[in-house]
């Protein structure tokens, strides 16, 4: 089967009334349109590792990832849309949900496995399917050289030159592939990386080790929030009034920090007056769903 990869990703102008007053123009780029449950810059990711797994010849997905996880949703999606097996090894004891009831709708086989085991993922791949010529590793949250690759492809697809481009981290993957592509089209657009989880400052590594050594980025590490997953009622408050204000739904874990981020720093005057930002929309809403409570 060739596996196809179709993006529809719109960039949309909003205008909150805080930019307005300041001089700027702000633009968020819907990743979060590509794929219902791939969304986003899963998708990407996902593109030149489900491609090398079928140059090797390998039909059985084997990845990483925590009971909310968005890339084992995605990687379950992706490998039923394109015929594949897939497991799931998933940190912690056995819980339900709705991320992980999705994914066993797509048939992904899943594996909870103590918080030890989960650490040595290389280990538990082997043992598992050390002797299955058709696995093929996955790492967690599709960190990876190939997951760049895709993620690059983002930036060819800009309608216009932009001031700044913010995106969220997770593993630092998708800033890292956004910063190729950036070098790669002689972008002089600067990138800010928002680090979602605590002490982030590491995140600066990660991108490194997947990039090409384009330095012309920041790193955003004040607004995790007290850690991965982790609101507090300020973020919430600001989540809803996003979506109200936009219409575009976003959620508390990835994009609304990375949001809260760029309207915190146009608020202490970071940006100069007349600059474009662009912001990355990395999908990942079924987050929400896990979430529920937090907006009572
Ligand atoms: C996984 C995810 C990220 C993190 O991406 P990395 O490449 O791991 O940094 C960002 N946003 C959303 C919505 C995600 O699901």
């Amino acid at each position: 089967m060739q596996f196809d990869f179709p993006i529809f990703s719109p960039v949309e102008q909003i205008n909150p009334e805080l930019f307005e007053q300041k001089g700027l123009k702000l633009f968020i780029k819907r990743d979060d349109l590509i794929h219902p449950l791939i969304s986003g810059n899963k998708w990407r990711k996902l593109k030149y590792t489900l491609l090398k797994a079928q140059s090797l010849g390998k039909n059985h997905l084997v990845t990483f990832g925590g009971a909310y996880s968005n890339h084992l949703l995605a990687t379950a999606a992706a490998a039923s849309k394109f015929g594949l097996k897939a497991i799931g090894f998933v940190r912690g004891e056995a819980v339900d949900n709705d991320t992980l009831f999705l994914c066993r709708l797509h048939g992904m086989r899943l594996i909870f496995t103590d918080r030890e085991q989960y650490r040595h993922k290389e280990l538990l791949f082997e043992q598992h399917f050390g002797n299955d010529n058709d696995a093929f590793f996955v790492n967690e949250g599709g960190a990876s050289i190939e997951g760049a690759q895709g993620c690059a492809e983002l930036v060819q697809e800009l309608p216009m030159v932009y001031d700044h481009l913010f995106c969220a981290c997770g593993t630092g993957t998708t800033a890292a592939g956004i910063l190729n592509g950036l070098s790669q089209h002689h972008l002089s657009t600067r990138l800010h990386a928002v680090p979602v989880l605590k002490n982030g400052e590491f995140i600066g590594e990660e991108i490194q080790k997947f990039s090409n050594g384009n330095q012309n980025f920041n790193l955003h590490a004040d607004y995790h929030f007290g850690g991965y997953a982790k609101t507090t009622p300020e973020l919430i408050s600001f989540v809803k009034e996003f979506t109200t204000a936009t219409g575009i739904l976003i959620e508390p874990v990835y994009t609304g920090k990375m949001l809260y981020a760029i309207f915190d720093l146009a608020s202490q005057d970071y940006f100069a007056a007349g600059t474009n930002i662009l912001a990355i929309h990395t999908g990942g809403i079924f987050g929400l769903l896990g979430m529920k409570e937090k907006f009572r």
